[in-house]
C-alpha cells in the first residue's frame, strides 16, 4: 500500500495528482523550483521540498535531487505526471533502485516506445499498422534526401525522440528538403541531446485519434476508448473531445483492438496512450484507415476527457496498478457515456503565431465548476507565468449528452473565464467551439490553418467607449483621493489636491494608449458622485458612471445615444483590462513623463519578443530584405521562433550573433 506520493512535477497535472491522492487518504509531497514555492501546487500539498533554481534542468528534471526529497520525506511512490520526467526510463530505474514505486509502466516499456523509429519497428512486429516510411539507423543528408524521394512529397521529417510537436516539420517539396532537416535536427538536438530523424509520408486529411489504454502486473490491458485530439497549432493539441466525432463501431474496434493488441506487445502496465493518425478523407467510416504513429508512456494532458465519458478516476488506476492490484473493471464493465471535451488554456499569442507569453497573472476568475464542468487550473492570482515552463496554464473541461452540448457548455465557460495581465488563447478558444465547421465535426488536423482568420476577434465597443471604459474605471479607483480634495477646508484652493483649475471643477487631463494609439482625454468628474464627462481632443465624447454595486456595468450618455455596457473592468497599476466573451483588451494610462519621452521604437525595429537564445543569425547588415523575409531565428520556451522583416528595407544594427543569449525586448536590428 502506497502512503506517500511524491509529485515530480508542477501546474495543475501535480493539483491533480494531489486531489486524488486526498480521496485515497494518502499522504502528498510537492517538490517545486524556487520559482515556484508560492505555486497552488505547493500550498495543497502535505510537505513541500524546494530543490532547485527555476530552469528545469536544476529542478524538475533533476534526478538526484527528487530522489533525495523522496527520501527525506520519507515518500513511497513518485508520480511523474506528465513532461519532465515522465517518459525517461533513468528515472525510472532509478526509483526502482531505491525502493521507491514509480507510479507509471517499467523501464523497459518506457525505452521500447520513447525513441519513435524502435517504436515503429516493434509495432510493425506486433502487426500494427504505421504510417509508411523510412525509420532505419542511415542518418546521412544525402540517403535521406533519396528516402524522400522514394517515400514522396510532402512528408514528415520527425526527431525519434521527439514530443510536443519540437523537432518536426513538415516538407511539401524536395527544394525544402534540406533546410527542414537541419532545422528539425538542430530543434531536436536542443531540446532532446538526439538529432536523428525519421521520415513519414505526410497524410492529406489527417486525424489524430488516440486510444486510452490500461495495463496491470497480470498483463491484463484494456481500453477506455478514443479521444480525437486533430484540433491543433504548431502540431500540438488545443482542444481535446472524447469520442471522436463521427466514429463508427466497427473503426473503434479495429482501433481499440490495435491499441490493446501494441500495449500487449510491449508487456504494458499503467496508463498509457497509443495514437494513431487516421487517413480521414471522406470522414470516419468502417473502411477508414488509420495508423500507429506513436505511444506516450504516461498519463496524457487530455485524461480528463476520458474520465468524464466513463465516470473513472485515471489517477486512482495509476495509483492502484502501482501497488500491483488488479484493474479494478474488465473491458465490459467500461462504458461510454456522453461526450466530453477539452480546451487547453495556454499564456500564448493566437495574433501572433501563437508564440507563448509570459507574466504575471493580474487577474483570474473562472466559472464555478459543477459535473459538467471541470477546471484543472495550476496558477492562481498573481501567480508567474515563466519562459522556464511550458505555457498551458489551465484546461476547461465539459460533459454534454451529446457533443453538439457539450461544446456549446465549453464555448459558455471560456467565454465567461476572464484573464488578464498575460495574452492567452481563451478568445480564441470560444472561436473554435463557435465554428461551423468544428461543430459538423469536419476536422482535421490542419483545421486551425484551414480556418485561420475565422478565430480573430474584435473589442466589444469602438475604441473610443472602450477608452472612456477605462477612464470611468481609473476615475472609480481614486474616488477617494479626490473626495479628500473635495473635503479640504477650502476645495477650490490650488493647495488642496489635484486638478485645480482657475475658475473651474475640478478636471484631470487623462491620456490613454489603447491598440497603439494615444487618446487625450478631459475628464471633468461630477462632485461627490461617481458621474463623470469626458471631452475627447476638446469635443464632447460621452457622460456616464460605473454602476454602484454592479461593478462591471457602465452607464453611459453620448451625444446620440445612451448605452448600458457590461464589462469587466480590472485595474493593475497603469493597466486597466476591458475583459468580455473570453477576450481581454488593454488600456494603459499614460504618465505624462512617459507622453513627452514619446514612442520608445520605431516601427522597423526589431526586438527580442521574450528572453531566449538567438539560434541563427540569417541576415547581414547592409542586406536589402522584403517584408517577411527570415532575419534570425531564435529559441524562446522551448520552441524555435523566427524573426521576419516588418516591412522592405535594408538592414541596420545587427549585432546578435548564435548562442547569445537575449532579453525580453531587447533591440536586435532595424530595417531603414
Ligand atoms: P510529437 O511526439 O512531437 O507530439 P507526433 O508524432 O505525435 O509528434 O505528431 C504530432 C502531430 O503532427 C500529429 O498529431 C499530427 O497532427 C501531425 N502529424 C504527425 N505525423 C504526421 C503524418 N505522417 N502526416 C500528417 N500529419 C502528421
Amino acid at each position: 500500500m502506497i502512503k506517500k506520493i511524491l509529485i515530480a512535477n508542477r501546474g495543475e497535472i501535480a493539483c491533480r495528482i494531489i486531489l486524488t491522492a486526498k480521496t485515497m487518504g494518502i499522504k502528498t509531497v510537492a517538490v517545486t523550483s524556487f520559482a515556484d514555492r508560492y505555486a497552488t501546487f505547493a500550498m495543497i500539498a502535505d510537505q513541500v521540498i524546494q530543490i532547485g533554481p527555476a530552469p528545469a534542468a536544476e529542478s524538475y528534471l533533476d534526478i538526484d535531487k527528487i530522489l533525495a526529497a523522496a527520501i527525506e520525506t520519507g515518500a513511497d511512490a513518485i508520480h511523474p505526471g506528465y513532461g519532465f520526467l515522465a517518459e525517461n526510463a533513468a528515472f525510472a530505474e532509478a526509483c526502482q533502485k531505491q525502493g521507491i514505486i514509480f507510479i507509471g509502466p517499467g523501464a523497459k516499456a518506457i525505452r521500447d516506445m520513447g525513441l519513435k523509429d524502435r517504436a515503429k519497428t516493434l509495432m510493425e512486429k506486433a502487426g500494427v499498422p504505421v504510417v509508411p516510411g523510412y525509420h532505419g539507423a542511415n542518418q546521412d543528408p544525402k540517403f535521406l534526401a533519396a528516402a524522400a524521394k522514394k517515400i514522396g512529397y510532402p512528408l514528415m521529417i520527425k526527431a525519434v525522440a521527439g514530443g510536443g510537436g519540437k523537432g518536426m516539420r513538415l516538407v511539401k517539396k524536395a527544394g525544402e528538403f534540406a533546410e527542414a532537416l537541419k532545422g528539425a535536427r538542430r530543434e531536436a538536438a536542443n531540446s532532446f541531446g538526439n538529432d536523428r530523424v525519421l521520415l513519414e509520408k505526410y497524410l492529406e486529411t489527417p486525424r489524430h485519434i488516440e486510444v486510452q489504454v490500461f495495463g496491470d502486473a497480470a498483463g491484463n490491458v484494456v481500453h477506455l476508448f478514443e479521444r480525437d485530439c486533430s484540433i491543433q497549432r504548431r502540431h500540438q493539441k488545443i482542444i481535446e473531445e472524447a469520442p471522436a466525432p463521427g466514429m463508427t463501431d466497427v473503426l473503434r474496434e479495429r482501433l481499440t483492438g490495435a491499441a490493446v493488441r501494441a500495449a500487449k506487445a510491449i508487456h504494458y502496465e499503467n496508463a498509457g496512450t497509443i495514437e494513431f493518425i487516421v487517413d480521414a478523407a471522406g470522414g470516419l467510416t468502417d473502411q477508414t484507415r488509420f495508423y500507429f504513429m506513436e505511444m506516450n508512456t504516461r498519463l496524457q494532458v487530455e485524461h480528463p476527457v476520458t474520465e468524464m465519458v466513463t465516470g473513472l478516476d485515471l489517477v486512482e488506476w495509476q495509483i492502484l496498478a502501482a501497488e500491483g492490484k488488479p484493474l479494478p473493471l474488465k473491458q465490459k464493465e467500461i462504458k461510454l457515456d456522453g461526450h466530453a471535451i477539452e480546451a487547453r488554456l495556454y499564456a500564448e499569442d493566437p495574433d501572433h503565431d501563437f508564440l507563448p507569453q509570459s507574466g504575471t497573472i493580474c487577474w483570474q476568475s473562472f466559472p464555478d465548476e459543477d459535473d459538467a464542468f471541470r477546471l484543472e487550473n495550476g496558477y492562481g492570482l498573481g501567480d508567474q507565468v515563466t519562459v522556464h515552463y511550458d505555457p498551458m496554464m489551465a484546461k476547461l473541461i465539459t460533459w454534454g449528452e451529446t457533443r453538439k452540448s457539450a461544446i456549446v457548455r465549453l464555448k459558455q465557460v471560456l467565454e465567461a473565464s476572464e484573464v488578464a495581465g498575460i495574452k492567452t488563447n481563451l478568445a480564441f478558444l470560444a472561436a473554435v467551439c463557435g465554428h461551423r465547421e468544428f461543430l459538423g465535426g469536419n476536422i482535421t488536423t490542419h483545421f486551425i490553418e484551414d480556418h485561420d482568420g475565422d478565430f480573430a476577434t474584435a473589442p466589444p465597443y469602438p475604441p473610443e467607449v472602450m477608452v472612456v471604459i477605462a477612464a470611468l474605471t481609473y476615475l472609480d479607483d481614486r474616488r477617494e483621493e479626490r473626495q479628500s480634495a473635495y473635503d479640504a477646508p477650502d476645495p477650490w484652493s490650488p493647495f488642496s489636491g489635484e486638478g485645480w483649475r482657475m475658475n473651474h471643477d475640478y478636471c484631470e487631463n487623462l491620456s490613454f494608449v489603447y491598440l497603439d494609439q494615444v487618446y487625450h482625454l478631459r475628464a471633468e468628474p461630477l462632485r461627490g458622485t461617481g458621474v463623470a464627462t469626458f471631452y475627447l481632443d476638446g469635443d464632447y465624447l460621452a457622460t456616464g458612471h460605473r454602476q454602484y454595486g454592479h461593478e462591471n456595468t457602465f452607464e453611459l450618455q453620448f451625444a446620440d445615444r445612451r448605452e448600458s455596457i457590461a464589462i469587466s473592468a480590472i485595474s493593475h497599476l497603469d493597466r486597466i483590462f476591458l475583459i468580455r466573451g473570453g477576450r481581454t483588451d488593454e488600456v494603459r494610462h499614460l504618465l505624462p513623463e512617459e507622453e513627452m519621452a514619446g514612442e520608445a521604437t520605431a516601427p522597423g525595429t526589431i526586438s527580442s519578443p521574450m528572453p531566449g537564445r538567438i539560434l541563427e543569425v540569417l541576415a547581414k547588415n547592409g542586406q536589402n530584405v522584403t517584408k517577411d523575409t527570415a532575419l534570425i531565428v531564435m529559441e524562446a520556451m522551448k520552441m524555435e521562433y523566427t524573426l521576419r522583416a516588418p516591412r522592405d528595407g535594408q538592414v541596420e544594427g545587427l549585432e546578435a550573433k548564435a548562442g547569445a543569449q537575449v532579453s525580453e525586448g531587447q533591440i536586435l536590428l532595424e530595417i531603414v
